[in-house]
């Protein structure tokens, strides 16, 4: 019982010591004492074995404080590589990432269809290409893998209850991972990666309070409290794309209709600016979209962005609604949680500041008046690499205790 406690103990010693020195390094053995509270003869122990580790260097001399000058300790960038991927509707991206964020090396592979065997061999088939790409002979081990997929995920077991596009239905992903490549691995639901990432290397503010919306095949947000992930009590916390936006409206591929995914979507507002350039060509003959809808191809999403830009009436009319409607979800959100700070990222934010405005207006319309809501809505700024920092962040919190607040400089 002792021998338990006295481990858990050093462990937790352990990542104190190592996170102090990660957010706040370099540090003197000193200084790691006076920021965690623990004794001087505590800290070099771990430090000794942290440098062991190769985590942290000694990295030069600190100024003197009377006595000779301190070695100062730093967490050591690319002492480990992380593989960190992102399976997306139609491609799974991997990177292999260090512990400061930065990613070194990319690898996509499209992904088409829906079957879910032809969807774990194309994730084999990634780690393996990413473990291949890793530097020859390196010293450096890699600390894990980390995933951020759509879908229902238990993060605590590993495994994916729902995913629908990939098919896959309580799928033990991490221990498939773990028993093929003997490496921990981490999974969430890519929005709550997201969030973790916009939270961790992002705008963040340490130990606040934030939402972020992706959104682009589907909808899907992700919650931080306190500075934690929020996930509910089974997981599907911010899971705001199933939420009823209008009566009667079109079919949802969750089997519902109507949903916010249906009709602010990227995939929901190419299929309605198709639908509404043909069908009403007459009224808009000189509409960029209703040319563009001549061909069978098209508009696809880009063009519907582009139509948008230039003012296009139509592409405004379809882009505007699909803001208002996301602006009533994001204020029965706000409603409940009453959180300031929200992040809208994924494909939407292509359509731009202008856009964003409405979105806004329409927020700030649906919100009850005088309750002191200090609204922060505004695109995230880590763009399409948000799913992979975040499954980066996932792993770094989870195996070493990390929360890294930034990149550095
Ligand atoms: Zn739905």
């Amino acid at each position: 019982m002792y021998k338990a406690t006295h481990q858990q103990t050093k462990a937790y010693n352990n990542q104190l010591v190592l996170k102090t020195i990660f957010d706040s390094g370099p540090l003197s053995r000193a200084d790691v004492a006076r920021a965690t509270h623990l004794t001087r003869v505590t800290v070099s122990e771990i430090v000794a074995e942290l440098l062991e580790t190769g985590l942290i260097a000694e990295v030069g001399h600190g100024p003197s404080t009377g006595g000779k000058t301190p070695i100062l300790l730093a967490v050591v960038g690319d002492a480990r590589h992380l593989i960190s991927l992102d399976l997306g509707a139609d491609t799974f991206r991997g990177s292999i990432v260090d512990l400061r964020g930065h990613i070194h090396h990319t690898l996509s592979l499209p992904f088409q269809g829906s079957d879910g065997d032809q969807a774990l061999e194309l994730v084999y088939e990634l780690v393996d290409a990413l473990l291949a790409a890793l530097p020859a002979g390196t010293q450096r081990p890699v600390l894990g893998i980390g995933i951020g997929a759509p879908g229902l995920i238990d993060t605590d077991n590993g495994i994916i209850l729902q995913a629908v596009h990939l098919n896959w239905r309580d799928l033990p992903l991490g221990e498939l991972l773990h028993q093929r490549y003997q490496l921990p691995v981490h999974l969430a639901n890519d929005c709550q990666a997201a969030a973790l990432a916009e939270y961790l290397f992002g705008e963040g503010q340490p130990g606040a309070n934030l939402v972020v919306i992706k959104i682009g095949h589907g909808i899907g947000s992700g919650i931080i409290i306190n500075g934690q992930l929020y996930q509910g009590d089974s997981y599907s916390a911010g899971e705001i794309g199933h939420i009823q936006a209008v009566e009667a409206g079109e079919p949802c591929r969750c089997g519902r209709s109507g949903c916010l995914e249906t009709v602010a979507s990227c995939d929901a507002l190419v299929s309605h600016a198709q639908n509404v350039a043909i069908h009403l060509r007459e009224a808009y003959l000189g509409s960029m979209l209703s040319c563009l809808a001549a061909n069978p191809q098209a508009p696809t999403f880009e063009n519907l962005v582009q139509a948008f830009q230039s003012g296009d009436e139509l592409a405004c009319q379809v882009a505007l609604e699909a803001a208002r409607h996301l602006g009533t979800a994001i204020a029965r959100l706000v409603g409940v949680l009453n959180i300031h700070q929200i992040i809208l990222t994924g494909n939407i934010t292509a359509f731009g500041p202008r856009w964003l405005e409405t979105v806004r207006w329409a927020v700030s319309q649906r919100l009850m008046p005088g309750a002191g809501y200090k609204l922060r809505l505004t695109f995230g700024s880590l763009g399409e690499e948000v799913v992979i920092l975040g499954a980066s962040a996932l792993l770094l919190t989870r195996e070493l205790g990390l929360n890294p607040t930034r990149f550095p400089g």
